[in-house]
């Protein structure tokens, strides 16, 4: 039983039409849940993320996608929801990020009506993936309350078509964006010793912050180490005086595991500042990492082969909502999925259409697999 071509690109065409920028999931979440229902599946749908299970018995695999997109961005030469078909490429925002993966699992959830698993399959298709959305609002960290299984495979746009590549995630930094606000002591510029440069400080702190030796892992034989780097700065007051303030927002990629980067951070300041600071965590999310000599791995793996792909087992540059199911929910998690990983976020976005319907075959393959 092969994936259907024309109900794939029909499918990711109306999803590409539908705007879904993160915090907009309403229209397609309700598409979504449509769809499922006039296959005769039972989607509920909490928040906006919509979710079901079909099959029975002990073993269970999760199965992902995430409905939102990032803005468009700028100037495009095709509509970026207009899903024009071009050259063999679909443009729009989401072609690949994340929407060829949604209109996959739409294929998998129709042809599993007619397959018999053993074990139980769950589809989540999740809001806020992308930026600017707290942990404890993202639709992965809420379906995590209560969804269980036994592994997860997160779908997003993995592949380096060109090169016939199926990249495997097996983990992702973390992020900590950490506020600090340092207080001087405002005088006369001709006298600056009777006054404290908070910007200077905060030239100290953030010269000192470059020489913390940082938490670090190995994965596989790559050190993964926690970085640390200053995003926006903004102080001082008139020209004509010492600035009595300066505010430095640090973000963090943390490496898995990491739980001291808000105290070593505090601990420079500390050195630098004495009392005169204060700090405010406003953002985290966690990282993760897991063992890529996995079964689910190894269907990944044969599953590519057979369709001439090679692999490459990848530790994510960016956060993957993986880190969500692994960390909050408890659930072993891998990601990869159709669509070119270098037309995330970008201008023009779009999915070549023979690697989206080569890969969803591929997926629906590793699916059914992995229950069989
Ligand atoms: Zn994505």
């Amino acid at each position: 039983m092969e994936v259907n071509k024309d109900k794939l690109l029909h499918w990711l065409q109306e999803l590409i039409r539908i705007p879904s920028i993160t915090g907009n999931e309403e229209a397609i979440a309700s598409y979504v849940s449509q769809e499922l229902s006039k296959m005769g599946l039972h989607p509920q749908v909490k928040e906006n993320n919509v979710f079901f299970e079909v099959g029975e018995g002990s073993r269970s695999l999760l199965l992902n996608a995430h409905l939102d997109t990032v803005d468009v961005g700028g100037e495009w030469k095709h509509d970026p929801f207009g899903a024009v078909m071009e050259n063999g490429k679909i443009f729009g925002r989401g072609a690949s990020d994340d929407k060829g993966n949604i209109a996959a699992m739409l294929e998998i959830a129709s042809l599993s009506r007619n397959k018999k698993m053993n074990g139980r399959l769950i589809f989540a298709f999740t809001t806020g993936e992308e930026f600017g959305v707290k942990l404890e609002e993202k639709g992965s960290y809420v379906l995590s309350q209560f969804l269980k299984a036994d592994k997860a495979l997160v779908l997003e746009p993995q592949n380096d078509v060109d090169d016939k590549r199926v990249n495997i995630i097996y983990g992702c930094r973390g992020i900590e964006n950490i506020l600090v606000r340092i207080k001087g002591k405002g005088s006369h510029t001709g006298y600056p010793e009777r006054g404290v440069n908070a910007i200077s400080k905060s030239v100290e702190v953030l010269a000192k912050l470059e020489k913390v030796d940082f938490h670090k892992v190995m994965a596989m034989d790559q050190e993964i180490k926690t970085i640390c780097m200053p995003i926006r700065i903004d102080g001082g007051a008139d020209i004509f005086l010492v600035p009595d303030r300066c505010e430095i927002m640090i973000h963090c990629r943390i490496a898995p595991e990491d739980d001291k980067i808000v105290k070593q951070v505090e601990h420079v300041c500390r050195e630098v500042c004495g009392d005169n600071f204060e700090m405010e965590a406003t953002y985290s999310a966690p990282g993760y990492i897991e063992d890529p000599n996995d079964e689910l791995v190894d269907i990944i793996r044969q599953e590519a082969q057979r369709f001439k792909f090679t692999t490459q087992n990848r530790f994510a540059g960016g956060r993957i909502d993986a880190s969500i199911f692994k960390t909050v929910a408890n659930i072993p998690s891998f990601c990869m999925g159709v669509g070119n990983r270098d037309q995330m976020h970008v201008l023009d976005e779009f999915i070549t259409v023979d690697e989206f319907i080569t890969c969803s075959e591929m997926l629906k393959n590793i699916v059914f697999t992995y229950l069989s």
